[in-house]
C-alpha cells in the first residue's frame, strides 16, 4: 500500500512535511509565516520538476529521463517505461511489415494493394514491370488513371469481381494479363496480375493443332472407307474377309465421326463473338430436331415434343442447334429401346428452359460434374457402342457459353437423366 508510486505515500509526505513546518513556525513562534513559506518553497520545488519534465519531453534530445525526485521519480520512470515499450512495438511493427513486403515481393505475380477510392497504397516490383507503375510518384494515384483500357474500367465500374479479366498489358499490347481482384479488410482492395501471354498461346497452339490434324485426317479416312465399301462388296457374302472388313468399316465409320466432333468443337470454340442480334425461330428449330430424333429412334422410342409458341432466342442457330441435338441423340443412344424421351423448350421465371428428358440409364452422381469434359465417358464400353465420342457435351457447353447460358444435368442411376440449360431473358425474343 505504501509503494514509492502511491497516493498514500504522497499523503504522507505532505502531511509530514506540513508537521515540520508548522513545529519549525511553533519554535521561532510564526507558525502561520514558516507553514505558507514552507508551502511556497514546496510549490516552486514542485514548479522546477515540471519545467525539468517538459524540458525533457519538447527539446532534450536524450533517451534517458531527468534524474527524478522524491514523487516526481515514479513520474519520470513510468514516462520513460512507457517510451520503451512503444519503441520496442514499433520496431515489432515495422519488422513485420518489412517481412510482408518481402513476401509479396517474393510473389510470382503482381500486386497492388487500393484503398476504397482506388487509389494505390502500395504495389511490388512485378506491379511496377508489368502494370507500368512507377514508384513512389503514383503512390495514392486512382488505379484507372494509371490503367487505361475500357475493359479494365467496366470491370471496376461493374463491382463484380467473380471472375477475373484478360486484357493486354498497358506496357505492351502483345502481353496479355490476368487481372483479379480481392476485397480484403475495411474495404481495401488487391489487385493481382498474371501474365499469361505463355499460356495464351499454348492455348492457341493446342486449338490449332487439334484443328489442322483433324482437318488432314478427314481425307485419308473419306478414301479410306471409299476402298473399305469397294472391297466388301467384291466379297462373296460367306466370305471369311466379310467380318474384318465390316470390323474394319466400323472403326473408320468411328474415326470419322470422331474428326467430325473435333472440328466442330474448335470450330465452336474459336467463334467466341457470335452475333447475338440474330434472332434463331426456336419452332422452326424443334421441328428439324424432331425430324433428326425421329430418324434416329425408328419406332422403338416415345418421342414428346413441346414448344412454346412466339419463344425464340438470339445467337447462333448452328451452336444452338449443335448443342440441341447433340443433348437428344445421347438420350436416345442411352436409353434402352421402350423408353420416353420429352424434348421441351418454353419460358420460365429467368429466360427460356430447354430440357431433354429421359427414362434411360442414368448417371451416378460422381460423374456429373465432369461430363462436360473432353473425351470424358462415364462408361467406355457402353459409349464406344452406341458411336459416342466423348465429345458432345464438351461441344453442348461450349456453345452454350457463347449464348451467356449452362448445362444442367439431374439424374437418378438406373432411372433417367435431365439435361437442360436456360437461354438468359436478354437473349430472348418473345412475339
Ligand atoms: P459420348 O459421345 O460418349 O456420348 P458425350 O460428351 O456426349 O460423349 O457424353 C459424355 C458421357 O456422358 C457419355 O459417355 C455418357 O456416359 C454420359 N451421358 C451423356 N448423356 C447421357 C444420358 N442422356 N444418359 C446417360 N448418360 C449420358
Amino acid at each position: 500500500m505504501l509503494n514509492s508510486y502511491s497516493g498514500f505515500r504522497l499523503f504522507f509526505r505532505l502531511a509530514l512535511l506540513l508537521t515540520l513546518f508548522m513545529c519549525v513556525g511553533a519554535l521561532l513562534g510564526h507558525i502561520a509565516i514558516v507553514t505558507l513559506l514552507g508551502t511556497i518553497g514546496l510549490l516552486a520545488w514542485h514548479y522546477r520538476q515540471i519545467t525539468r519534465l517538459n524540458f525533457w519531453l519538447w527539446k532534450d534530445k536524450k533517451l534517458t529521463p531527468p534524474q527524478g525526485q522524491g514523487s516526481w521519480e515514479g513520474v519520470f520512470n513510468g514516462i520513460y517505461r512507457l517510451q520503451g515499450k512503444n519503441r520496442r512495438r514499433v520496431g515489432q511493427l515495422a519488422t513485420l511489415l518489412a517481412r510482408f513486403r518481402q513476401g509479396a515481393e517474393a510473389l510470382p505475380d503482381a500486386a497492388v494493394v487500393l484503398d476504397a477510392e482506388l487509389n494505390i497504397l502500395w504495389c511490388n516490383k512485378l506491379a511496377q514491370l508489368i502494370l507500368g507503375f512507377v514508384w513512389p510518384q503514383d503512390s495514392g494515384q486512382r488505379i484507372d488513371n494509371l490503367i487505361r483500357h475500357p475493359d479494365f474500367s467496366d470491370y471496376l465500374k461493374k463491382a463484380d469481381f467473380k471472375e477475373p479479366l484478360e486484357m493486354p498489358s498497358p506496357v505492351s499490347d502483345k502481353r496479355l494479363l490476368e487481372i483479379r481482384l480481392m476485397i480484403y479488410g475495411d474495404r481495401q482492395l488487391l489487385l493481382i496480375a498474371r501474365d499469361i501471354t505463355r499460356i495464351h498461346q499454348l492455348e492457341g497452339m493446342r486449338k490449332d493443332f487439334v484443328a489442322n490434324v483433324s482437318h488432314e485426317l478427314k481425307t485419308p479416312l473419306t478414301v479410306l472407307q471409299g476402298y473399305l465399301e469397294i472391297m466388301q462388296s467384291m466379297e462373296e457374302d460367306d466370305s471369311p474377309n466379310q467380318k474384318p472388313l465390316s470390323l474394319m468399316q466400323q472403326q473408320t465409320l468411328r474415326m470419322q465421326s470422331m474428326v467430325e466432333q473435333l472440328l466442330a468443337l474448335s470450330r465452336i470454340e474459336d467463334a467466341v463473338d457470335i452475333d447475338l442480334s440474330k434472332t434463331v425461330n426456336m419452332k422452326l428449330m424443334m421441328d428439324i430436331l424432331k425430324e433428326e430424333a425421329k430418324a434416329l429412334a425408328g419406332d422403338e422410342y416415345t418421342l414428346a415434343f413441346n414448344c412454346e409458341a412466339g419463344l425464340n432466342a438470339h445467337g447462333s442457330e448452328i451452336q444452338l442447334r449443335s448443342a440441341c441435338s447433340n443433348l437428344i441423340s445421347n438420350a436416345l443412344r442411352y436409353t434402352a429401346p421402350g423408353g420416353v424421351i420429352t424434348v421441351t423448350w418454353r419460358s420460365v421465371a429467368t429466360g427460356g428452359l430447354f430440357s431433354v428428358k429421359d427414362t434411360g440409364v442414368g448417371i451416378a452422381p460422381q460423374h456429373i460434374n465432369r461430363l462436360t469434359e473432353r473425351f470424358y465417358r462415364v462408361d467406355d464400353a457402353r459409349s464406344s457402342k452406341t458411336g459416342g465420342t466423348g465429345l458432345g457435351l464438351a461441344i453442348a457447353k461450349h456453345a452454350l457459353s457463347h449464348h451467356h447460358s449452362e448445362l444442367n444435368v439431374t439424374s437418378e442411376y438406373g432411372k433417367g437423366s435431365t439435361f437442360s440449360f436456360i437461354i438468359p431473358l436478354h437473349l430472348l425474343d418473345r412475339q
